[in-house]
């Protein structure tokens, strides 16, 4: 069931601030326009991938009945295996399909951010995780905890061994605790959150809203990032909560990452973003990377790479500290035969098939796979039909037809009501740039975000139209 109270909701397009003075809920009839440009938003971002994906997803009977006597096998059942399962049980009524997952309790992990905005409460982001199977899919209530690739079978925790005859790998990526000495201890402390758990998203809440001003410090991670864009919008959104509530001039923001600049994903739109934080005085402090937490003095202990190659160390006092660690794949992935040198232990994948490039039966989806595209749930919209359709084009005994081009999207919360809406591909080229606007501010971007893309992850991608 989707714990949905937007209606009782103060205007969400405000600072919490102001919100507090003016409580003027968004009434359903608003909320309902907003979905409706969202619809439009589907039907302009997906319309070129949905006339590629036609062929192999429009099944003759003959052709299902081939793909009935397969058995399908879903490892991680989030919104990458949720959207293939979904996908794959509307093309062919009546499939084989096993998801196995762990979790009774699904999360709505881009929702994430604006829990720790105050946007959103802890339920507005989670879902009965049952509620989520489309009829006909089968659940298996277990951790995979081995892949066996050459005997086609997935080994669970329990020590059941599941086979099958194609397999789809969805386990996302993970926090690696370690990767920050003393980050697990500093988290228990009163003055260190991050929002990408969904408790410590709440404390990040409590804490950004009862600071009362010093060194607020926000750091971003080296290699690959689960939503590259989130670390970035917590601390604008912070910022602009702090403006809101008049303590502005008390508080340094310093926004520490690995990278070169804000947002380097998209280089276009980094253009526009990184003098606009800079006009609100953020402090933006490059090739930075976090190695340790002092909790006793509260310093970040950064690792600096210098113009000429060498390193240093850089030591920050905080108030208030944002962490971010990188990332790394669950277990029986990274340390098992499905990834490859050189890739972090990510999923092995073709990055325009999807298929994995050793065992030809088997696919990655979402943020696990290696394929270079944003990790973000807007990936896996793209990247579902063409695994389904592929699987289905090996099925009836055709050449691969599908290929994804590494469209992703990432809607940039800049401030409390606004956002740069931005959809690109592999090359980090803006696509749907007029539609989107994707170099301005806007306020619809901002209300569809809150409003409409829950209900697009819940009720259009999981349940398989896309
Ligand atoms: C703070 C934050 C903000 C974000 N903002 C956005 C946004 O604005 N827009 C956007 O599009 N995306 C956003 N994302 C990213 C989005 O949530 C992810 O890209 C998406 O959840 C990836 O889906 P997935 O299915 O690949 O992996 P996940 O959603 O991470 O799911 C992996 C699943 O695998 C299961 N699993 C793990 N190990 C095992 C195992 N051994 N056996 C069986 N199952 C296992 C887990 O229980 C889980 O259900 C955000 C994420 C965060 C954390």
């Amino acid at each position: 069931m989707e714990h949905s109270n937007d209606s009782k909701k103060p205007d969400s397009a405000t600072n919490p601030e102001s919100e507090k003075k003016q409580k003027n809920g968004i009434s359903r009839r608003q909320a309902l326009k907003y979905i409706g440009y969202g619809t439009g938003a589907i039907a302009v971002g997906g319309t070129g991938g949905f006339y590629g994906y036609r062929r192999s997803l429009q099944v003759s009977s003959a052709e299902a009945d081939l793909v009935r006597k397969v058995k399908f096998v879903v490892a991680g059942g989030s919104i990458g295996g949720l959207t293939v399962a979904a996908r794959l049980m509307r093309a062919v009524p009546g499939a084989d399909i096993t998801v196995i997952e762990p979790r009774e309790i699904h999360h709505y992990q881009p929702g994430y951010t604006l829990v720790g905005a105050g946007v959103y409460n802890k339920e507005d982001v989670l879902f009965d995780q049952k509620s989520l199977f489309l009829p006909g899919v089968k659940w298996v209530k277990d951790y995979v905890e081995a892949f066996e690739p050459e005997d086609n079978r997935v080994i669970t925790r329990s020590g059941e061994a599941i086979p099958y005859d194609y397999l789809v790998v969805g386990l996302g990526v993970v926090t690696n605790m370690d990767s920050v000495e003393n980050l697990r201890e500093a988290l228990e402390t009163p003055h260190v959150a991050n929002i990408y758990n969904l408790e410590t998203a709440e404390k990040f809440r409590r804490l950004a809203d009862r600071f009362e001003g010093g060194k607020a410090v926000f750091t971003y991670p080296p290699g690959y990032v689960k939503c590259g864009g989130a670390p970035q919008k917590i601390s604008w959104l912070s910022e602009d909560l702090w403006r809101g509530k008049g303590i502005r001039d008390k508080v340094d923001v310093h926004f520490y990452t690995e990278r070169h600049t804000v947002f380097p994903a998209i280089p276009k739109v980094d253009d526009v973003v990184r003098p606009l934080v800079e006009e609100r005085g953020l402090l933006n402090h490059f090739h930075h990377t976090l190695k340790a937490i002092d909790t006793s003095t509260r310093t970040a202990i950064f690792e600096e790479k210098t113009e000429n190659g060498s390193v240093r160390e850089v030591r920050q006092r905080y108030d208030l500290l944002h962490p971010m660690p990188s990332f790394h794949t669950p277990k029986p992935l990274r340390e098992g035969p499905l990834t490859r040198e050189g890739i972090g232990g990510q999923f092995s994948a073709d990055r325009h098939t999807l298929q994995h490039t050793k065992y030809p039966n088997v696919f990655g989806v979402g943020d696990n796979a290696a394929t270079g595209a944003a990790k973000t749930a807007a990936t896996i919209r793209k990247q579902a039909p063409v695994i389904v359709g592929n699987m289905i084009d090996m099925i009836v005994g055709r050449d691969m037809q599908n290929k994804y081009n590494g469209e992703s999207g990432c809607p940039l919360l800049t401030r409390y009501g606004r956002c740069i809406m931005t959809e690109f591909d592999f090359d980090r080229n803006l696509q749907n740039e007029w539609f989107y606007q994707s170099t301005r501010e806007t306020r619809i971007w901002w209300d569809f975000k809150v409003h409409g893309l829950k209900r697009l992850y819940r009720h259009v991608m999981i349940n398989g139209y896309v």
